[in-house]
């Protein structure tokens, strides 16, 4: 079994390329590097199974392999709209060569696609039928129908073209090797409290946001991938809910930081909030998250104090 894994020097690629090999199988990372390290998968490279290509998934390419996931795309606010016109790009052409790939050598293939397709939502909690309340003209217009317009790839390949696809929307996801200046709430929050420096609640922290830890994603990304009956979309997520200053709250207790929490200007479109209702996949996949945000923190935060150390 031969897998590609786009942007699979990221925080979640390469934890999915580990578990993989762990498996056996023989993984494929493709990456340019944009917000993906090497250092993610540095101690991979010396693996039989593992080959590590540098390469951007706007332009075409061509490997013999049985599954695809396509996860080729930043994901942090700050990184997708550095550059919105790029982020479109990886995620339309990025979807455009991943699905003609897997039609020409008949790969399963996988989108990682996320909560964002969304928007700010107006049912609560979010179940994979709601059609979502996207601004298709705000600063997250890029990444959110980018990854909208992926997913209608994806259904438009299987229907057209009988491609083996699995589509999950991902919601927010933590853990080790994120960025320290990844952008993300988690990580922003712990590497600030770590420095005791202020932490950054955006508007008045009231928005909620629901938290899975990444040893419960991979769980469920894969089960999507192995199964045979469900092609989605499959909501992923860890369904607890919290406001950002309660998470703020919570890291200050656990790294026993003395940082302020001040208050920062609420970026526009911030969706106000957000909770996944995973029924379908406890359903299908006989899954549920097993680490709870407090286990998850402690598991993150000592990543985060060895990568400031050294
Ligand atoms: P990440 O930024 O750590 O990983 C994205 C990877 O894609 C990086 O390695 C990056 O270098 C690579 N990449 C970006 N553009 C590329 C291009 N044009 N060609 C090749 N590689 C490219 O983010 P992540 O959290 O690991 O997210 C992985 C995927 O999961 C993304 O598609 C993201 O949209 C999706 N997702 C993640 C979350 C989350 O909370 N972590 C939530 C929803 C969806
Ligand atoms: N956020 C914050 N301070 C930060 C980073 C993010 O208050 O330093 C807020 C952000 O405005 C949003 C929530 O935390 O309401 C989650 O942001 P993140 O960028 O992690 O993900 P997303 O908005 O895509 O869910």
């Amino acid at each position: 079994m031969a897998t590609l894994i786009t942007g699979g020097a990221g925080f979640l690629g390469s934890h999915l390329c580990e578990r993989l090999l762990e498996r056996g199988q023989e993984v494929i990372c493709m990456d340019n590097f944009f917000t993906g390290r090497r250092r993610n998968v540095a101690h991979l490279l010396d693996n039989p199974n593992f080959e590590l290509i540098r390469h951007d998934v706007v332009d075409p390419f061509k490997v013999e392999v049985d599954r695809i996931y396509n996860l080729a795309c930043p994901a942090s606010p700050v990184h997708y709209q550095y550059n919105p016109i790029k982020t479109v790009k990886t995620s339309v052409m990025g979807a455009i060569n991943c699905l003609g790939l897997a039609k020409r050598v008949g790969a399963r293939i996988l989108q990682a696609s996320t909560s964002e397709v969304y928007g700010d939502p107006e049912v609560h909690p979010q179940p994979e039928e709601y059609r979502g309340n996207v601004n298709p003209i705000g600063l997250r217009a890029c990444y959110d129908e980018g990854k909208r317009c992926a997913e209608t790839l994806f259904f438009d390949y299987h229907r057209e073209n009988q491609v083996d696809i699995r589509v999950v929307r991902i919601f927010n996801t933590y853990g080790p090797r994120m960025l320290e200046n990844d952008g993300r709430v988690v990580s922003n929050f712990i590497v600030q409290a770590l420095k005791g420096e202020d932490i950054t609640i955006y508007g008045n922290g009231s928005q909620t946001r629901s938290f899975c830890y990444v040893d419960d994603l991979l769980d469920a990304m894969m089960g999507v991938m192995d199964q045979g009956e469900t092609v989605g979309p499959v909501n992923i997520g860890n369904p607890v809910e919290f406001s950002i200053r309660e998470l703020a709250e919570k890291v200050l207790e656990k790294t026993d930081s003395s940082s302020k929490l001040v208050e920062k200007p609420l970026p526009s479109d911030d969706p106000t909030q957000r909770k996944p209702d995973i029924s379908l996949a406890e359903k299908v996949l006989e899954w549920s998250p097993k680490v709870q945000l407090e286990e998850g923190l402690d598991r993150t935060i000592p990543y985060f104090q060895s990568i400031l150390e050294s």
